[in-house]
């Protein structure tokens, strides 16, 4: 089975709810574990707030993208802004490395994804904004043969 869906929407904090809800609706067809489904919204929250906090340093009138491709039994998610970008990716992805002390963030953000994922990939460029890509086999699926 191949399935795809594209969800556009304002970056407020409200719509993280939203984004986690929407892509575990449409991830739930394919049977994954509660804590795969878990797992899955976590990301989904960790990468939509990272956007609006640190992309968009939480002005509410941007938009982020996020495509969510379902294909045998694998998930894969792309979480797009066009904000500021990251300057040092490298850097930005070490466990407890915030560039928001002052907001008490606690830095494990990109260090959740890649627990939660089997591959994570980050490209940004300072200034053009920020893509995530995530992609995490389900358990079920690995035993089906096709
Ligand atoms: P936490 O997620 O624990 O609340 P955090 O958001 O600072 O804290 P991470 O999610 O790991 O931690 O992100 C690390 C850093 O990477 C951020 O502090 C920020 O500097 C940068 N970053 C992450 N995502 C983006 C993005 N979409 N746009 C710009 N910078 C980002
Ligand atoms: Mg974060």
């Amino acid at each position: 089975m191949k399935n795809e869906m594209v969800l556009q929407f304002s970056s407020v904090s409200s719509n993280e709810s939203f984004a986690r809800g929407t892509v575990g609706a449409f991830v739930t067809q394919l049977d994954p574990t509660m804590d795969e489904l878990t797992e899955i919204k976590t990301v989904v929250s960790e990468a939509v707030t990272n956007s609006i906090i640190h992309g968009y340093n939480n002005e509410p009138d941007h938009f982020i993208k996020i495509i969510c491709k379902l294909h045998d039994g694998e998930v894969e998610l792309i979480v797009k802004d066009t904000g500021i970008g990251i300057q040092d990716i490298e850097e930005a992805r070490q466990p407890l490395y915030t560039s928001k002390p002052e907001y008490e963030r606690s830095g494990m953000g990109f260090t959740i994804i890649e627990n939660f994922m089997d591959f994570v990939e980050v490209q940004s460029n300072p200034g053009e904004g920020t893509t995530v890509t995530m992609k995490k086999q389900l358990s079920k699926s690995k035993t089906v043969c096709n």
